[in-house]
């Protein structure tokens, strides 16, 4: 009887062991396939909750939050727009400049085409006096041979003719001068000028390639910048803020109030309009332009 007992003893202390150790690798394999599971679920609910924050930090954005990265992101836009247009600009004056000095050599060059013109004009007059001057000596030397009053009379009138011809000449020749002078003044100022332009284009153009060296590194921080801020503006106020951008031509989409009125259009805001802008709790476009009105820069004024 004893003996019995102590078998059934014996065979539930091994089943018992049995089951114990059963069980215990049994939980360990749950517990490390659960472990897995819920790291893999942690992994999944990471991404989840990080692309669910990016939304909800978005819609959650108060209307306030909202229109000051509207203001920014306009602020820097603005930045990148001048950029553009000083780039813009500057080759322009350039180009201005370049023209003025071509222009000032061809009328360099003309003037002196018309001074040559000028003295040989002058040229052929002094011959023409010369020759008048032969003549006038060959009738003289003819007048002391004549046979009658009448061909003296007629040598004469040619002397006189001639006399008269020299004197138109040198009329001419006189005119001639003063007009070759008068070009030579130019030539001498055109000159001048022609110097001038020539230093400011070479200023200009080192502006230039300093400003396009410039300008390229802002632009580039500009660009990244209003990237970043558009990241965090929700799509649909961002494709009415690049739509209202594209629209207008100072690229402006969000403007201030200033003096009453409409930063953009100068249009004049009514007063009720303007604390509603004030108050920072809902978007508010200009009536008349469709610009968002904002008035931060009241803060910054106060903060400067
Ligand atoms: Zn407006």
């Amino acid at each position: 009887m004893a003996e019995k007992k102590n078998t059934a003893e014996k065979k539930k202390t091994t089943e018992k062991k049995d089951t114990a150790e059963k069980m215990k690798t049994a939980e360990k394999k749950n517990t490390a396939e659960k472990k897995k599971t819920a790291e893999k679920k942690k992994t999944t609910e990471k991404k989840d909750t990080a692309e669910k924050m990016k939304t909800e930090e978005i819609t959650e954005m108060s209307v306030e939050d909202k229109l000051r990265a509207l203001y920014e992101l306009q602020k820097v836009d603005s930045g990148i727009d001048r950029i553009k247009i000083l780039r813009g600009e500057l080759p322009l004056e350039v180009q201005d400049l370049e023209d003025d000095v071509a222009g000032l050599e061809t009328r360099i060059t003309n003037f002196e085409k018309e001074i040559s013109a000028l003295q040989e004009a002058i040229a052929k007059k002094n011959n023409e006096i010369q020759n008048s001057q032969a003549l006038i000596k060959k009738y003289q030397e003819q007048q002391n041979n004549v046979r009658n009053n009448r061909e003296f009379d007629s040598l004469s009138k040619e002397i006189e003719y001639q006399t008269l011809e020299i004197e138109l000449s040198e009329k001419r020749k006189k005119e001639f001068t003063q007009q070759a002078d008068e070009k030579k003044s130019f030539i001498e100022e055109s000159q001048k000028l022609l110097d001038e332009r020539k230093g400011d284009l070479e200023t200009k153009k080192t502006e230039l390639s300093e400003i396009i060296e410039d300008t390229k590194k802002e632009e580039e921080q500009l660009v990244k910048r209003s990237k970043e801020i558009q990241s965090k503006i929700e799509q649909r106020l961002l494709a009415a803020y690049q739509k209202i951008r594209n629209n207008a031509r100072n690229g402006l989409a969000v403007v201030t109030v200033q003096r009453d009125a409409c930063g953009g259009c100068f249009n004049k805001i009514p007063p009720q309009r303007q604390l509603d802008i004030r108050s920072r709790k809902k978007i508010i476009v200009c009536e008349y332009c469709g610009r968002i009105l904002v008035d931060f820069d009241r803060d910054e004024q106060e903060n400067n």
